[in-house]
């Protein structure tokens, strides 16, 4: 191991998880530091804890060593953040003037930040979640938590769009939005009621248990009374590179609400990874919003027929030869061939034969976490979808997959719970929806876009998804598990169907698929939690 005298020891201490390990982690940095050190890094022979102390540490300019003689940043003080404080404006200067030549925008990768996006409406959820690579959001449930607390002035808690509040739309977007609040908090007691009563709780069920299973079921019941334009909060955690282009894709955006957000999240980024947030609005970001912006063909004045749309599931196209191009490219790293040769020798391959290779290559499968590996990456399959747009909001969050949407609105319809059929609060239910419709109508008429917000979680919307066969394992097994949505559970299980009608031999290693409807989806859930809080309290002693 490299060795260090008692002064630098002193000195990288703060910053390193161990001294005397290859295997370490940095800590103690600010964000912007720990991207200019590895970019440094990969051009240099040295050490990283070489680079940092030689680099960082001793560079006056960063401001590190201010901060440990400080005692800011001592020993004692890990994890304080108190370095990160001090060094973070250096530390840019640092970057910008000095680090750029040595990295590619990839370098913007190595520094990371959490950020709250707060109050925002569903509609902007789902255009922040586009962004698929580089980020890890979290998001408020709609099944797991009741949207009927009202604002500290008395109003509901759902989004004012800016343009519809300053036209001649105001009055019937606010007073829609406040129908379909007041349908969905007045049913809370009433719904949750009739679903205790179907469920009697039974001696094994703990209190606790009971209520979450009863909360969600009335959750998943009734979400789909709650508008688009409802105010919801998301966390996310992501890179420089990921939010740079997020940020600049919502500035490009021709919703008032996402170009607004655009702007808070770089002013907050500004505080953490400054460097990696300043593009978006350079002249070269700017630059790349216009691109953004101009390649929407629906501002090139494009104007497609719309037609309404039937709830379902249809595969619209997939690799015939999907099975050959599995077993090519399952055989691929242990042949010599090229992937040409392979293709044709499996082309040619009796199909028992073709059939004993997938299953060596697929295993014992002993839960839907072991998944096939990457040769089933190369068969591909495309799905449009109609369902509710609450269905669409859980569905969308699949990253591994490429996905488009329509614009959401009335024309397909809604879907009614079989239970508020089934409880009495059908006409309730229906008059909301009816309202909602005549709305989007008036609106949609002049702003279509806009008109989006007014739209419930019950209308249907159509969506587009193509996804590898590997990814199809994973969505269509984690999507079927009981404790899903009944909305979700039948897209996975219609996609399933679909798959196993092209490719029966594929299909039936998809071994963790649950084709069965259940009453109360989250109660084996909460069953199976009352056991592990039971183990962990009996673990710790309380
Ligand atoms: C029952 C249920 C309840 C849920 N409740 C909530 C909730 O309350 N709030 C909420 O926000 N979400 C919730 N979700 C959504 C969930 O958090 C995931 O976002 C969603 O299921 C997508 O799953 P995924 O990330 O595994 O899939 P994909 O995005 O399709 O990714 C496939 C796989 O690729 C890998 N992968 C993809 N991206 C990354 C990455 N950035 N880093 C590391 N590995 C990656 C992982 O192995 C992942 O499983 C819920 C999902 C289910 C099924």
């Amino acid at each position: 191991m490299e060795t260090f005298t008692e002064e630098e020891r002193r000195l990288l201490e703060p910053f390193v998880s161990n001294m005397d390990k290859p295997i370490f982690v940095l800590r103690n940095l600010p964000e912007v530091v720990k991207g200019a050190l590895f970019s440094r890094y990969s051009r240099s022979t040295k050490s990283l804890r070489r680079t940092l102390l030689d680099e960082f540490i001793k560079n006056r300019d960063i401001g590190l060593d201010a901060a440990l003689a400080s005692g800011k940043g001592g020993s004692g003080a890990a994890g304080d953040g108190f370095v990160g404080i001090v060094a973070t404006d250096k530390a840019e200067q640092f970057y910008d003037r000095v680090l750029l030549g040595y990295g590619d925008d990839s370098v913007a990768e190595l520094a990371g930040a959490h950020i709250a996006l707060e109050d925002i409406s569903i509609i902007a959820t789902k255009l922040v979640e586009d962004a698929r690579i580089g980020l890890s959001p979290l998001e408020k449930s709609t099944r797991y938590v009741y949207f009927d607390q009202k604002d500290e002035n008395g109003k509901w808690r759902y989004y004012e769009e800016p343009e519809l509040a300053t036209s001649e739309f105001a009055e019937v977007y606010r007073g829609t939005c406040d129908k379909l609040f007041g349908t969905y908090a007045a049913l809370i007691p009433k719904v949750s009621k009739y679903v205790s009563e179907k469920m009697p709780k039974g001696e094994l069920l703990s209190e606790r248990a009971y209520e979450a299973t009863v909360r969600s079921k009335t959750c998943d019941i009734i979400r789909g009374l709650l508008p688009a334009s409802t105010k919801t909060n998301m966390g996310f955690f992501g890179n420089g590179r990921a939010y740079e282009y997020l940020i600049t894709k919502l500035y490009a955006d021709p919703l008032a609400e996402m170009r607004e957000l655009a702007k808070s999240m770089q002013t907050e980024l500004r505080t953490t990874i400054p460097s990696f947030v300043k593009r978006p609005d350079t002249p070269h970001g700017r630059e790349m919003q216009d691109y953004i912006r101009n390649t929407r063909l629906d501002a090139q004045g494009a104007s497609v027929p719309a037609e309404p749309g039937a709830e379902g599931v249809t595969l619209v196209d997939y690799d015939q030869d999907a099975e050959e191009r599995i077993i090519a490219a399952a055989l691929y790293p242990y042949s010599g061939l090229p992937m040409k040769g392979l293709l044709a020798y499996a082309k040619t391959m009796p199909q028992e034969m073709r059939e004993k290779i997938i299953a060596a290559y697929v295993g014992e499968r002993q839960n839907r976490r072991h998944k096939p590996g990457r040769a089933y990456e190369c068969a591909r399959y495309t799905f449009d979808i109609c369902a509710n747009y609450g269905c669409y909001r859980d569905i969308h969050r699949h990253r591994v997959l490429t996905q488009q949407r329509q614009v959401l609105g009335c024309l397909h319809g809604y879907t009614l719970p079989r239970e508020i059929v089934e409880s009495g609060y059908e006409a309730e239910f229906k008059e909301a929806m009816d309202a909602a419709r005549g709305a989007w109508e008036t609106i949609a008429k002049k702003r279509p876009l806009q008109a989006q917000y007014v739209v419930p979680l019950a209308y249907r919307i159509r969506w587009q998804m193509t996804m590898n066969l590997r990814e199809a394992f994973h969505f269509c097994e984690l999507r079927s598990a009981m404790q899903g949505h009944v909305d979700y559970r039948r897209v996975a299980q219609g996609m399933f169907r679909e798959i196993e009608k092209a490719q029966p031999n594929l299909a039936k290693h998809m071994k963790f698929m649950d084709m069965k409807e259940y009453e109360f989806e989250r109660l084996e859930a909460e069953k199976r939690l009352d056991s592990k809080i039971a183990e962990s309290m009996k673990k710790h002693g309380n």
